[in-house]
């Protein structure tokens, strides 16, 4: 339920109803809406029954949120959600930039990719050292070490650092190293590892399932916000169809549908969507038309010679053009004030 106070509420009237809504044993949330506050009550709703919120003094109306999911909900927090890790705007004007490789392989890599990553004008650098593959005799990752080489890259580069956490052990190390925790599509709806990763007390983006729907999704976000952070990020990363000649089949369509119904950030990743690097360039720039709020793409200095996922990343030289497309685009649609978002 969210309860919508009178443009001319005072504080004392929020104060008097989040004293309720906390005396019947439910959390109160208060959000700024465009001209008035709402306060987003979080528990069983039936224990609402007995108080007479909508006679209160300062309020205007109550509405009951149809949807399971409910602190992910653009019925719960109708204001476009903006991220800010230190200073870093996700869902803001401009899109934002997570570029790197799958895998953090080497010291040498990585510090040769953050360079030019950083000189593409991009702000996160990303990087697995802790590794999903399908075969357990696939390079894992080089774990700890890995995050202690993307911990020197963000020291040289001044990037921010995206990396996936996989277990529940792995949630303070990567925490210690990590700017944002990345939940990855297998984990999608590894709900212990959901609720785990949201009481660490970072950002986290998490990523669509292999097979997930919209609603799955949210709800598996839902997960992360009920235990602890708002500061969730939902990156669209393609699923699993009949179709082959693509290595997943990225959805766009998911950016309208999520920012209509949620208030959160959404991020598309066109490398693990199409799994063809000449496919990420045309998705990436369709994605930010669309109205995503930023791209996650591999890139790697040597493509060929990639412990994995080479085939979807993209040299320096292919990288640096897509991102000058991108930059025209993006600048286009700001200056000539075109929203993609219906709402
Ligand atoms: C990744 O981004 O490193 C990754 C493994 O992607 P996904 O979880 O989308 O497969
Ligand atoms: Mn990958």
């Amino acid at each position: 339920m969210v309860i919508i106070m009178q443009p001319d509420a005072t504080e004392e009237n929020i104060a008097d109803v989040v004293k309720t809504i906390e005396g019947v044993g439910l959390e109160a949330k208060i959000m700024e809406g465009a001209q008035q506050k709402i306060v987003g009550v979080i528990g069983d709703k039936a224990k609402m029954a007995s108080v007479a919120i909508g006679a209160m003094a300062g309020v205007e109306s109550s509405v009951a949120i149809s949807k399971s999911y409910k602190l992910a909900s653009r019925e719960f927090h109708p204001q476009s959600s903006i991220i800010d890790i230190d200073g870093v705007k996700i869902g803001g004007a401009e899109p934002v930039i997570m570029a790197g490789p799958c895998a953090v392989e080497s010291r040498e890599q990585i510090l040769e990719t953050a360079e030019f990553v950083k000189k593409s004008g991009a702000q996160f650098l990303r990087g697995g050292a802790y590794k999903p593959r399908t075969s357990p005799y696939s390079f894992q990752g080089l774990e700890v070490e890995g995050l202690k080489y993307l911990a020197e890259a963000r020291e040289r580069t001044g990037l921010k650092i995206i990396t996936e956490v996989t277990t529940v052990e792995g949630i303070a190390p990567v925490a210690e190293y990590a700017d944002v925790m990345q939940i990855g599509a297998r984990n999608m709806q590894n709900f212990g590892l959901l609720k785990e990763v949201g009481r660490c007390g970072k950002p986290v983006m998490l990523k669509r399932g292999l097979s997930a729907t919209i609603d799955e999704w949210l709800n598996a976000a839902e997960y992360i916000m009920n235990a602890g952070t708002t500061d969730v990020i939902l990156c669209e990363r393609g699923i699993r169809t009949y179709e082959v000649y693509t290595r997943n089949t990225l959805d766009l369509s998911a950016v309208a549908a999520v920012k209509h119904l949620s208030h959160l950030p959404i991020i598309v990743d066109p490398s693990h969507g199409t799994g063809r690097w000449r496919m990420i360039k045309p998705m990436a720039l369709a994605a930010i038309a669309a109205g995503a709020d930023g791209l996650m793409m591999e890139v790697h200095p040597n493509p060929a010679k990639a412990m994995s996922d080479g085939s979807q990343s993209l040299t320096e030289e292919h990288y640096f053009d897509l991102m000058e497309s991108v930059r025209k685009l993006s600048k286009f649609m700001r200056e000539e004030n075109l929203n993609p978002i219906v709402h």
